[in-house]
């Protein structure tokens, strides 16, 4: 017998290897090998009763992968079975094969995206605590307490023990005074291993179902109904997370498993709670926020099947559950769930083909559905539509003003940062005591330095990108690779001392906010304002407990947040993202995050109001995203896209060639685009600077190819671009299937 075995560190090449007589390897198991000089650790892919090699070259081939050219005498035999438990079952190995071919990468590198880090890495030390427990009843012949003592004894018995650290905390005492008690012999005091957990030291109350609406109720027999993956299109407040519990319990009941994606923005201790209370201790969080040792125990604890429910962002998608009932995709729009490393998967689409090889039930969720789905459940009837229009509390969809800057601005003078009637609206709150979203995309002080003489903006000296402007530290930084620098004396283009700090971002907009409206709390979340690791969930308990009046934020506060006491949101800069030329999405995605922010205002029992600030009101994604209309916007962006020949109507990759010498990336690229010309049912872009044309000190040329399929697509890029040839020490090339930025 043989061994097909992918070696991480290798990523284009699987191996074969012969099975020692008694031993026994299943699919999936991850064994010993000897490689080279050296033993590495393999994943067991398949097992053959024949040896792979025979005579020609070219038949060594398998899924593109080569074999290393040995003749089978020379085979070398697996060392030791490293766990007897698989890593992978076989329907997941299929599904990464499945994955390597169509966004055209080596399998050993989309395995290694099914593994977390710390689980990669091999075994994380596992974590020992002390466990205090009261001993009852008491023996007799116990040596006296003295009083501090006996009361101890007495409060421990109350808490029934528990881990020593938190037992110290809550009952203000020593661990020395613990193992006194424990000698004494009133408590035990032992060392035990506990799989690390990020619900650990969280109280958890546990909930139980909630009374479905006629709306909810009719999506959830729907969705137990169908045989093919479902779209969920619910409004934002329409209860999609409780029809996903109860489709989850069912699942449960049913003996299978179950596996729901997050945007990792919205995986907040809100969300987790949720799911925690009511499915307990079966539920695993995989979030790249955890711990390695977190993140570590909860994947093992999966793969032995003692977690059952998994939530996590999108590498979740390949969670090592046995038997999968049911994979939901929640907020299936955001853009999120594209990879932005090698495999360029998007999570969603895994999910849908994951869900069909495994015969298990799909959902995915949105209020403003990428267009990609919403044609597959509209014009192909890939998937099925469940509407659900109202919003669970009975509340309305807020109520929605949009701004025209143009007005607001005095003749002449520069543009405000808000309106007159916004900071009326805020100011009406803040008396009432209800609460306030401001959403602006762009964090730091003002995102141009400009030279008042040139009109030169002072641009990274790694990228082709503006700096921003930070006040608190008084630099400039790049947000695209973190280099920053002390602002100039002197204009670097033609030597003048003088600069504008133009445009503002989330700093500026605090500071006028607190100019303003002196008296108002503000809470002010960004990348530069989360950098500490709990403090993204510290600043939203803290809004929730209304220790503030505005939560003043970027993206990072645009999903999946539900404040009741929250009325009124102010969109500023609203079409920042339509500005974009160079991104065919550009629209979709402005319509995506105004609907979405819109959606925090109103949810609790009072009505929401929001007023989005623009300078193109005109604009289909800002006029159809304020009248909350969702079907109109796809349908007028669909022909669009239709008439342009853009997904979802053709597929589309894009091909990035980057590397330190501008002219060897220049002539790679242009070498490609001849070869890919002479590809049959391909339409090339010939190559072109990136829109982003250096990052962090490396050039970058793009090639567009727009084709019929995804598989036409790939199969030109493995002829054109073999694998094994995409990175070399100057020149790094990227394949990305289905791009969804094209920067
Ligand atoms: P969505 O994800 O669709 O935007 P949520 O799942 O966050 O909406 O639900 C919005 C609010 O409605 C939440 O506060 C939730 O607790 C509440 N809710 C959901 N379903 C029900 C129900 N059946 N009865 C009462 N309240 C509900
Ligand atoms: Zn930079």
């Amino acid at each position: 017998m043989f061994a097909q075995i992918a070696i991480e560190q290798v990523p284009n090449m699987l191996f074969t290897y012969k099975i020692p007589e008694g031993m026994e390897v299943r699919v999936g198991q991850r064994v010993s090998v000897p490689w080279q000089r050296i033993y590495r650790l393999g994943y067991v892919i398949a097992l053959t009763t024949e040896s792979p090699y025979r005579p020609k070259p070219s038949q060594h081939l398998l899924q593109d992968d080569l074999f290393q050219a040995e003749d089978s005498a020379k085979i070398k035999a697996i060392h030791a079975i490293d766990d007897e438990l698989p890593y992978f079952s076989e329907p997941l190995i299929k599904l990464l094969r499945w994955l390597a071919d169509y966004y055209s990468v080596g399998f050993t590198l989309a395995l290694r995206s099914a593994l977390p880090a710390p689980v990669r890495a091999g075994r994380v030390g596992e974590k020992a605590v002390f466990m205090v427990a009261p001993v009852e009843p008491l023996p007799t012949q116990l040596p006296p307490l003295s009083k501090r003592q006996a009361e101890l004894y007495k409060e421990i018995v109350r808490i029934d023990g528990g881990r020593m650290v938190q037992v110290c905390e809550e009952l203000g005492t020593t661990p020395a005074t613990l193992r006194k008690l424990a000698q004494l012999g009133y408590i035990t005091c032992e060392q035990v291993v506990v799989a690390r957990s990020p619900l650990q030291g969280r109280h958890v109350l546990p909930s139980k179902p909630l009374q479905l609406t006629e709306g909810q109720a009719q999506a959830l027999a729907t969705i137990l109904q169908a045989t093919r993956p479902v779209l969920l299109f619910g409004v934002t407040g329409s209860g999609k997370t409780e029809v996903y519990m109860q489709a989850i319990a069912k699942t449960l009941e049913e003996g299978r498993d179950a596996i729901m994606l997050v945007p990792e923005i919205s995986l907040t201790p809100q969300t987790v709670s949720r799911f925690a209370s009511r499915f307990g201790k079966t539920v695993a969080v995989l979030h790249s926020a955890l711990s390695d040792g977190e993140r570590h125990d909860e994947w093992h604890r999966i793969r032995r099947g003692e977690a059952r429910v998994v939530v996590g962002p999108r590498s979740a998608v390949f969670a090592p559950v046995r038997n999968l009932g049911l994979l939901i995709v929640d907020e299936e729009h955001d853009s999120g769930y594209k990879q932005d490393e090698s495999p360029r998967y998007s999570a969603r689409d895994v999910a849908v083909v994951r869900a069909t090889m495994e015969h298990a039930k799909c959902i995915l969720g949105s209020a403003t559905p990428s267009l990609e789905s919403w044609r597959n459940a509209t014009e192909l009837g890939k998937y099925t539509l469940v509407r659900m229009s109202e919003r669970a509390g009975g509340g309305m969809l807020p109520v929605v003003t949009v701004l025209n800057m143009r007005d607001a601005a005095p003749a002449g003078g520069p543009t405000p940062i808000f309106s007159p009637p916004l900071i009326d609206a805020m100011r009406s709150r803040i008396e009432r005591g209800e609460q306030i979203i401001l959403f602006l995309n762009r964090r730091g002080y003002a995102p141009t330095y400009q030279c008042d003489a040139c009109k030169e903006s002072v641009i990274c000296s790694k990228c082709s990108a503006k700096m921003t402007y930070h006040v608190k530290d008084d630099t400039l930084r790049c947000h695209l690779c973190g280099t920053w620098q002390r602002p100039p004396m002197r204009c670097p283009s033609c030597g003048m001392p003088v600069f504008n700090r133009l445009g503002f971002g989330t700093q500026r907009v605090e500071t006028a906010l607190h100019a303003i409206l002196p008296q108002a709390r503000i809470i002010r979340m960004d990348a530069d304002s989360t950098s500490r690791r709990h403090s993204h969930d510290e600043l939203l308990s803290a809004f929730r407990a209304k220790e503030a009046d505005i939560l003043l934020g970027t993206q990072m506060i645009a999903k999946g947040l539900d404040f009741p006491n929250v009325t009124l949101v102010g969109i500023l800069a609203a079409d920042r993202s339509l500005d974009i030329t160079y991104d065919f999405r550009a629209a979709e995605r402005t319509f995506q995050l105004i609907a979405q922010v819109s959606g925090r205002a109103g949810r609790g029992s009072l009505p929401g109001e929001v007023v989005v600030q623009t300078f193109q009101p005109e604009h289909p994604a800002i006029r159809l995203a304020a009248l909350c209309d969702y079907e109109q916007f796809a349908q007028e962006e669909l022909e669009l896209r239709q008439d342009s020949g853009l997904p979802p109507y053709k597929k589309l990759a894009c091909v990035t060639f980057a590397g330190k010498d501008s002219d060897k990336v220049a002539a790679a690229a242009t070498a490609a685009t001849r070869r890919f010309n002479a590809c049959r049912g391909l339409e090339v872009t010939p190559a072109m600077p990136a829109p982003l044309e250096k990052k962090e000190e490396w050039w970058r040329w793009q090639i567009l190819l727009h084709g019929e399929s995804a598989k036409g697509i790939a199969a030109a890029c493995d002829h054109v671009l073999p694998k094994e040839t995409r990175i070399t020490d100057d020149l790094r090339i990227l394949v990305d299937i289905d791009a969804v930025f094209l920067a």
